[in-house]
């Protein structure tokens, strides 16, 4: 089998970026298994969620996959308020930049659906088989398959097999730290409002969702060691739900009073880890290209970001290259350099900065929270900067 350009990994990063080639015309293919997704069930909502920025919601309403997904399951972040660990607090409105919202909360399998439809109407060929092995430069599927192109990206994941085979290194750091995500019915209304608390034992957040039958709902996603994390997930749902209400509502101040688990817990290993992006003939995109702490909900638009700019470059590439060609990936590389590093910058940073447990370092971190609370340019920026 030949084609232009291959993508291989059918998560929302490869997705997205074999629609944004083929809008622009050009021959893409994707390969990797079709995601199982549930039917969409009013009381039940998917288990990852993510903050999506204004600039992902542009990029996939311009892939005709936003008004492909139900009103009824988006949540819009009209606000955000960050709180320390001694009193620091940040509070950032849309309002306040005349914006109706920050970010939106979407569940993984509704926007997968969406791509996966708008992949469908594009006609975009699909191989449901697994990436396998590079034969001389051409991949190979668990089914024995080839398939052979000018340009190989590699869509699949932090533990992308397709970079291994071409010899791209990972530079990758534990953080030791594991990201708990469940949802909760809360007492109290969360007002469309992201809450965030930095704390000494990790960062927790909940991020607002679409209201239910048993009352509002909130996304917990909490960053915290091991240890605790895998107590925690070792636990018997009733102990669990006892366990986390009591945890959360210490952690919270009651902010939004009750909280009641509403779905099972999942825990994801934290690691931050970095790639070349490149390589002879194939270009990395997502999690197979970068990994960041969560803390700032910003990997998935990270990998976006990298779809767009790759499709653009390959879209605006001299009629005489191939999407393969060196010089078209390093446009790509040199593009995703500096949108990485700051938010490789940011979110490792602020990761350490708020696991430092000395007084001095606690007391400035709380500072500089309040410090920006009270600077109305800086705050302008960072609001421009969480909905960009
Ligand atoms: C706790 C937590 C919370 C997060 N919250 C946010 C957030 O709020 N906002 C945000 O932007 N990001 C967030 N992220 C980051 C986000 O989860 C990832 O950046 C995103 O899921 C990466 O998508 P991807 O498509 O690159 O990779 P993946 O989702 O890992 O998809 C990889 C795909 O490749 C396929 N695949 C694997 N192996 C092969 C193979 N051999 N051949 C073919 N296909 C293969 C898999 O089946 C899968 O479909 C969070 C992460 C964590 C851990």
């Amino acid at each position: 089998m030949k084609t232009s350009i291959a993508v291989c990994g059918t998560g929302i990063a490869g997705l997205a970026c074999a629609l944004a080639l083929a809008r622009r015309g050009q021959q893409a293919l994707l390969l990797g298994p079709r995601p199982t997704l549930r039917p969409a069930d009013p009381e039940t909502y998917h288990p990852r969620v993510y903050a999506i920025s204004l600039a992902s919601q542009r990029l996939l309403a311009s892939l005709g996959a936003w008004d492909l997904m139900p009103p009824a399951r988006l949540a819009r972040v009209e606000a955000m308020e960050i709180r320390g660990d001694a009193g620091g607090r940040l509070n950032l409105s849309a309002w306040q930049s005349a914006q109706q919202e920050l970010a939106w909360i979407v569940e993984s399998g509704e926007i997968e659906r969406a791509l996966i439809q708008a992949c469908q109407v594009m006609g975009i060929p699909w191989v449901a088989e697994k990436f396998s092995s590079l034969d001389h430069g051409v991949l190979v599927t668990d089914h024995g398959t080839r398939i052979e192109a000018d340009l190989m990206i590699a869509a699949d994941g932090a533990q992308s097999s397709l970079r291994a085979a071409a010899g791209l290194a990972a530079d990758v750091r534990p953080y030791g730290v594991t990201g708990l995500v469940a949802h909760f019915t809360c007492a109290l209304p969360h007002q469309g409002v992201a809450l965030q608390w930095f704390r000494a034992d990790g960062v927790l957040a909940l991020l607002p969702m679409p209201d239910t039958r048993d009352g509002p709902q909130v996304s917990m996603v909490w960053s915290i060691k091991e240890p605790l994390a895998n107590e925690l997930l070792a636990m018997a749902p009733e102990a669990l739900a006892a366990e986390l209400a009591l945890r959360l509502a210490g952690a919270t101040e009651g902010r939004l009073g009750a909280l009641t688990l509403r779905s099972p817990l999942h825990g994801f290993a934290l690691t931050l880890s970095q790639t070349p992006m490149i390589g002879p003939r194939i270009a990395l995109v997502g999690d197979a290209a970068h990994r960041l702490h969560p803390l700032a909900g910003q990997g998935l638009n990270l990998g976006l970001g990298d779809v767009q700019a790759l499709a653009e470059i390959i879209g605006t590439r001299e009629p005489f290259r191939s999407a393969g060609d060196p010089l078209v990936l390093r446009r790509y590389r040199r593009a995703r350099a500096e949108p990485v590093l700051a938010m490789r910058l940011v979110t490792d940073g602020l990761q350490r900065l708020f696991d430092v447990q000395a007084t001095p370092v606690a007391w400035l971190r709380n500072i500089g929270l309040d410090l920006v609370e009270r600077l109305p340019f800086v705050k302008r920026q960072l609001i421009d900067g969480a909905s960009r």
